[in-house]
């Protein structure tokens, strides 16, 4: 069978050929492959330096300042620091979230819950979008953080953070924001967002898999409390030998992403258009996503009217994701459509298509058309 067309690019991508050359500079013997920590020869001040050069291009990429950027092993370990990490040893026992985050966030407030927490999920509007109205309403005196995510990624619909940020900031409570799907696609600032906290990961941004970064806000006087042990590395919230390999990979890929957004936005945003032209084409399907506040590299569609499981198995020649997730017990429609409202029907018909820096229209075409072409069989005419 020949190799399907990778259209999966929300769930991760490979890593650019520049982001890979920075890398391997960092890991055999004639590299700068020593331990950033070790403070008392070249090879340990080398590592350090490449270190803390990605940790300039990381805080740049969201105007922060480089000592409020800590390493982790990506966007998970990342929501888990910040939310565990703020909450335990708080005084409030409040969170706020969205009742679509990704699996990340949604895990650790049922933990903090268990743990004597209270949390309020927000139902989000018909595209995916949390209100800082919503977010206002469901303040209490003993909130401690309200965490929701930039863009989300099933949707790849956008969040305004900064009206929500504005609300935390005015109220005295902490904002954190999952923005693995939306670093280095649109904008993000950390000061005129209001975001105290903020997870990152490199994989979603033609970087490696295994490394994130956690923005922590310093004038806030965060210490969080650590999920890792060890030896007391940065700061003191995240111990471990940091991969210095990994971490010039994330800055790399996200000086790439800072410098060609504009073009990147273009390029995608003609698949996009190039897509929904196909769809046009596909009797009762509807886009899930928000007409325009998104990214445009997902569109999260659904067929109505036919099989789920049928559908995703035709599609045999397509890389994609489906609006269903598998548990070990039986097949779910995702909390992400459901949250929507959607029947499950119609989430189980759904599909996320991603694209990303290296799809081109033909590819396009060619999921366009098996699309239509399968449906049509499917629903047999
Ligand atoms: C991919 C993703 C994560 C998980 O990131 P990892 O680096 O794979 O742990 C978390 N949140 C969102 C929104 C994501 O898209």
């Amino acid at each position: 069978m020949p190799t399907p067309i990778y259209l999966d690019y929300a769930a991760t991508t490979p890593v650019d050929a520049r982001v890979i050359q920075c890398m391997v500079a960092h890991m055999s013997v004639d590299g700068d492959f020593g331990n950033p920590a070790s403070r008392s020869h070249a090879f340990g001040w080398q590592a350090e330096e490449a270190v803390e050069a990605a940790r300039v291009q990381i805080a740049e990429a969201i105007n922060a300042d480089p000592r409020e950027i800590i390493w982790t092993s990506g966007a998970t370990e990342s929501d888990n620091l910040a939310l565990k990490g703020a909450a335990f040893g708080a005084s409030r026992r409040h969170l706020i979230t969205s009742s679509i985050e990704h699996k990340a966030i949604l895990d650790c407030c049922g933990f903090l819950q268990q743990q004597g927490f209270e949390v309020t999920y927000l139902p989000p509007d018909a595209w995916g979008r949390t209100s800082s109205e919503q977010v206002r309403e469901a303040l209490r005196d003993d909130t401690l953080m309200v965490s929701i995510m930039h863009v989300n990624n099933e949707l790849g619909t956008v969040n305004d953070l900064r009206s929500i940020g504005e609300v935390c900031r005015a109220n005295g409570v902490l904002f954190h924001t999952d923005a693995a799907q939306g670093f280095g696609k649109l904008p993000v600032d950390v000061e005129a967002m209001c975001i105290d906290l903020l997870s990152l990961s490199a994989h979603k941004i033609y970087g490696p898999k295994g490394i994130g970064a956690l923005y922590v806000r310093r004038s806030q006087g965060l210490q969080l409390a650590p999920q890792m042990h060890g030896g007391g590395h940065e700061m003191g919230m995240r111990s471990g030998t940091l991969p210095a390999q990994q971490i010039v990979g994330l800055g790399a890929a996200a000086e790439l992403m800072i410098e060609h957004m504009d073009a990147e936005r273009a390029h995608l945003a003609e698949l996009r258009q190039r897509f929904l032209s196909h769809l046009g084409q596909i009797p009762d399907s509807v886009v899930h996503t928000h007409p325009e506040d998104h990214i445009p590299g997902i569109v999260n569609v659904g067929i109505a009217g036919v099989d789920g499981e049928t559908l995703l198995l035709a599609l045999s020649g397509l890389a994609v994701s489906s609006g269903s997730a598998c548990t070990s017990a039986s097949v779910e429609p995702s909390h992400v459509l459901r949250g929507l409202g959607i029947a499950d029907d119609l989430a189980h018909a759904s599909l996320r298509f991603s694209f990303g820096r290296f799809t081109v229209a033909a590819d396009v075409d060619a999921a366009g058309q098996q699309l239509a072409t399968i449906v049509g069989r499917l629903r047999g005419s």
